[in-house]
């Protein structure tokens, strides 16, 4: 029996795969306490805070290959921490891995190297964590943590009638990079099913936004829902024209063979984009945030007093059938 195979204890699991992931956090004391401690956070920051739980089977398939699950699980709290406008600093995790499963330590090494590309692409550390066994599935959760501006939090009740509203980036690439990856148009359009796999949390936008944007959050559950709560939590009403969402050149031409997928760019989930407010007089900087960045912002509608999600075509007239839930009709 080689070491690889022998039952792995917990201090032998966070020695050699955890503990590289926290060299650079001094709070995290290399994981050898009980706790780790966060820096002073400054008198003009506030800690953010978020978390997310991924379970095998629901939220990413069983076979997908362990450094992508490492790198979506951290990339939609990084994503939520972008729509608070805070910059991430570390993370926690915790991680179930099956009492049967086979060659732990190979899944747990392709697993951690994720975690290391995306430290290194967001300038982040792991600070703690736990990992046990489990009669169930593979079940993980991050807990995130973001440096904001103090008081400066951007929260989704911001909105107000006569603000703009904006989305980075484009719609519709995580609903239809799903379609992609599940074999719908064999041989085309990768990009899409990559990012559906690989989200782009827009970090570098957020925390760019927190003077300019009155209303931000990301769209995790697809643009019509997320600008749904968005209309709830602000009082108003979203209106949305719908020839300005932006749309990647890929789901432009499936759009375009195939008209109904529209509905599901909208409606569509894993899109992690940031949604946003900002009075008409702040365009300029959040055009100028967005060039910062390096991430494209499209203004697409507007706020109005009122309840709701309206999406109007081309003409100007409600689309019918799509409310803030997605198509009624189909
Ligand atoms: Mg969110």
């Amino acid at each position: 029996m080689t070491d690889d195979a022998a039952p792995m204890g917990e201090f032998d699991r966070i020695a050699r795969f955890f503990a590289p992931l926290a060299e650079g956090a001094p709070g995290a004391y290399g994981l050898t306490d009980d706790a780790a401690a966060l820096p002073d956070a400054g008198a003009d920051r506030e800690w953010v805070v978020t978390v997310d739980a991924l379970v095998s089977a629901v939220h990413f398939l069983a076979d997908d290959a362990p450094d992508l699950v490492a790198r979506k699980a951290l990339r939609v709290n990084l994503s939520d921490l972008a729509a608070m406008g805070a910059v991430p600093y570390g993370y926690t995790l915790a991680l179930a891995l099956p009492k049967d499963m086979a060659e732990p330590a190979a899944w747990l090494e392709a697993f951690c190297r994720g975690l290391a590309d995306d430290q290194a692409e967001f300038g982040i550390h792991l600070l703690g964590g736990d990992s046990v066994s489990t009669p169930g599935p593979i079940t993980l959760s991050i807990t995130a943590f973001g440096l904001g501006v103090r008081g400066k939090a951007l929260r989704r009740s911001g909105a107000r009638p006569g603000d703009d509203l904006w989305v980075s980036g484009t719609i519709g690439d995580g609903a239809l990079g799903l379609l992609v990856a599940q074999g719908r148009f064999p041989g085309r359009f990768s990009d899409l099913a990559d990012r559906y796999r690989l989200p782009q949390p827009r970090v570098g936008l957020g925390s760019r936004l927190v003077d300019a944007a009155g209303a931000a959050m990301d769209v995790s559950d697809g643009l019509l829902q997320d600008a749904g709560h968005l209309a709830t939590h602000s009082g108003c009403r979203l209106v949305i024209d719908g020839p300005r969402v932006p749309l990647s050149a890929s789901a432009a031409e499936l759009i375009s063979d195939d008209p109904d997928l529209f509905a599901l760019a909208l409606s569509g989930g894993d899109d992690y984009e940031l949604l946003f407010t900002a009075p008409a007089d702040a365009a300029s900087a959040v055009e100028a945030a967005g060039r910062e960045a390096g991430v494209s912002v499209t203004r697409i509608g507007r706020v109005e007093s009122g309840t709701g999600v309206e999406v109007l075509d081309h003409r100007g007239h409600p689309l019918d059938g799509l409310t803030a839930r997605g198509w009624r009709h189909f």
